[in-house]
């Protein structure tokens, strides 16, 4: 064949054709016109297959280099920011999606890993494209908290049809320092303004509830301080409208006032701020509202744009105007607080915990779309089909819309707060999900015991703890201390933590749970204190965390199982066998090895030790016809030995003792 032709075959020009052959092999001088048609076939497939290699690789180019960021790539609500290195637990944060929904996605691609291992880049933005996201390497700073369940929420929204949406109720918290009487005001909103229908009716305390005013509701979240919320931001983001910040007016700006502030502000979140108190003689309002103006925070009578609503939770002096400003600024937001009845259900769990009567419940509100009786959820790391839907008056509802706070039961184990909920309609997809989520959980449980999984559930111990301590800072120490002394037999689960002191809620949480209630910094009220008491329940309060986590210690290691070892104690040969019934045997022998003892259980070797015959006990011992309780190394002795199996002459008794001895965390810091 001509080169020109074969060049052209392969749609190049002759020169490149040229150069290329020696690259592929083949040799036939610079100035050659022809080349046989049997090498020319040969040429053909070499070429295709170096072109074939070139695609690929330039593929594989594209992937990395759009990976690496080298190339500019338009942002999608696919994307997704991941650092160099990052856990398990921050990816499936990160990628909004439950743990072992990720983790289940790594194990099919067979990385087999628990929530706190760290995966690098490359094995994380695999899983996430699988997944259905576009990873991108790095984590711009005003990245982070860019994939808030608001931000997806209105993602959502943007997407579904407009003509189909509806307001919806404000979601607020309550915040502030402990003690300014956040718990208080929440009680005086709650029996001031319910709904007229529903005004003499007993609320039953859910997590959160809905009051009206001049006709507009808004749902206040019932957990007072940073709890739920701080909860509900480390899964990502805010499920407040709007917060309440509470300043006692006999007190001042205090540490968890600025903490408040600070998480506001992170989320962007509109405030009020409700000085409290003012009943008392030395409320002093305007002394607030400067030590507002020294943290920049100028209030709208001072010039600035704070909103302060004076209020006693007391007298309940001030409630109207602050519901007021609620609906104001829920007003000044309305575009924000809308939903879509036959959308997506978005939704985040503000409280949950395990019922005597209806098992695992979840307290939690939506953002978008209707929660039907019947419909199959995932929630983190739970799932179920909603059996009941509760309303805030304990009355069974069929279906709830945004913003009602509502309690689900039907669940199989306890969510958490700020758990994201998430229907599965197709049932097929659900079983599939669930049944991915319990590999995981499986797996984890190996990962974690190394013990057959079945076997490791069943084995478990949970030792459930209630957490008070007085400032943030020290809480979150305490909690990841504890969180380290997990053992796979013993588990550590801390159901509920707090600011402030324990309470009544807290005694009434720990019944169901059995929980030990635990203080750091702070007391546990008197109501409270007789209440566990009744309940014999475990109260202890610290203010040394070294004391805390070593009492936990003790705790656990009280709670492991217990390990049978087996000490030897040593061996007789059988020199005489006298007599034999049932199910004993009197033997003549010597002991050659330590020593033996009367009570002890013995394994039986034939001579020479290479197979066992069975097991016995050491029933009488007799040295000189006289009862001993042990028999030293050469002493000979007489041995009532209980056993049913035929013993011989020159078989060796082997005797042990069982020792029960606990693993043991150790005892230090
Ligand atoms: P929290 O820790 O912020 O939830 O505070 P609480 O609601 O538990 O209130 C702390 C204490 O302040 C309790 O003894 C309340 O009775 C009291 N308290 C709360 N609000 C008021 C108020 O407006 N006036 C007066 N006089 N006492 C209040």
């Amino acid at each position: 064949m001509n080169i020109t032709e074969l060049a052209r075959k392969l749609k190049i020009t002759p020169n490149e054709l040229r150069q290329a052959l020696p690259e592929l092999g083949f040799h036939i001088g610079p100035r050659a016109i022809q080349i046989p048609d049997k090498q020319a076939e040969k040429v053909v497939g070499a070429w295709q297959k170096k072109r074939d290699k070139e695609l690929s690789l330039q593929k594989i180019k594209e992937k990395i280099s759009k990976r690496a960021g080298e190339k500019e790539i338009t942002e999608t609500d696919k994307s997704v920011f991941i650092p160099p290195t990052i856990r398990v637990y921050n990816l499936a944060e990160k990628l909004n999606l439950p743990i072992t929904k990720v983790i289940g996605e790594l194990i099919k691609n067979g990385v087999l890993v628990s929530i706190n291992e760290n995966l690098d880049f490359e094995v994380a933005a695999i899983v996430s494209e699988n997944l259905g996201f576009e990873p991108k390497k790095g984590e711009p700073e005003q990245k982070k908290s860019n994939i808030s369940i608001e931000q997806k929420i209105e993602q959502i929204l943007l997407k579904e049809h407009k003509n189909k949406l509806k307001p919806r109720a404000p979601v607020v918290v309550v915040m502030g320092h402990v003690d300014h009487g956040k718990t208080l005001l929440l009680d005086s909103i709650r029996q001031t303004h319910l709904t007229e229908k529903e005004a003499g009716g007993i609320t039953q305390h859910i997590g959160a509830y809905q009051v009206e005013r001049n006709g507009h509701l808004v749902t206040f979240i019932d957990t007072p301080g940073h709890e739920a919320f701080q909860a509900m931001r480390a899964r990502g983001g805010a499920v407040a409208d709007i917060a309440v910040l509470v300043i006692a007016a006999d007190d001042k700006v205090q540490p968890q006032t600025l903490e408040s502030i600070k998480v506001i502000q992170q989320e962007n979140l509109p405030f009020i701020v409700a000085i409290n108190k003012i009943d008392l003689p030395e409320a002093d309002v305007e002394k607030i509202k400067k030590g507002l103006s020294e943290i920049n925070l100028i209030p709208e009578d001072w010039g600035g744009k704070v909103i302060c609503v004076p209020v006693s939770a007391k007298t309940n002096e001030g409630i109207p105007e602050l519901l007021e400003m609620i609906n104001l600024v829920a007003e000044m937001g309305k575009k924000r607080l809308i939903f879509n009845p036959l959308g997506q259900v978005v939704g985040a769990i503000i409280e949950a915990h395990l019922d005597s009567g209806l098992g695992p419940v979840a307290s939690l509100i939506l953002y978008n779309g209707t929660l039907k009786k019947g419909d199959n959820v995932i929630i983190g790391e739970s799932y179920g089909r909603i059996r009941s839907i509760r309303d805030q008056f304990g009355e069974l509802i069929v279906e709830a819309e945004a913003s009602l706070p509502i309690q689900i039961s039907g669940l199989r184990g306890v969510p958490k707060a700020g758990d994201i909920i998430e229907v599965v309609a197709n049932n097929r997809e659900f079983k599939k999900r669930v049944k991915q989520m319990s590999a995981a959980d499986i797996y984890q449980k190996e990962a974690e015991g190394g013990m057959a999984s079945e076997q490791a559930k069943n084995k478990v111990k949970w030792l459930n703890l209630i957490l008070r301590a007085d400032v943030l800072g020290s809480l979150e120490a305490i909690a990841h201390s504890l969180e380290k002394l997990e053992y796979p037999e013993v588990k550590i689960k801390i159901i509920k933590k707090g600011l402030g002191n324990l309470n009544e809620s807290d005694v009434d949480l720990a019944k169901t749970s059995q929980a030990w209630l635990i203080g750091f910094g702070v007391e546990i009220i008197s109501l409270a204190e007789q209440l566990a008491n009744e309940l014999n329940l475990k109260v202890s309060t610290y203010s040394v965390i070294y004391d805390l986590i070593r009492d936990v210690k003790e705790r656990v290691n009280e709670l492991l199982p217990e390990k049978i070892f087996e000490q030897r104690l040593g061996k007789v040969e059988i020199l005489k066998v006298f007599q034999s019934r049932a199910n004993e045997i009197i033997l003549g022998g010597r002991v050659t090895k330590g020593k033996i003892v009367k009570n002890s259980p013995a394994r039986v070797w034939k001579a020479g030790e290479q197979e066992l015959k069975g097991e016995g006990k050491i029933g009488q011992l007799q040295i000189n016809k006289r009862d001993v309780e042990e028999a030293k190394e050469i002493s000979e002795c007489g041995i009532k030995f209980i056993s049913r199996m035929a013993i011989d002459i020159g078989d060796i008794l082997e005797v042990y003792q069982e020792i029960k001895k606990k693993k043991g965390l150790d005892k230090e810091g």
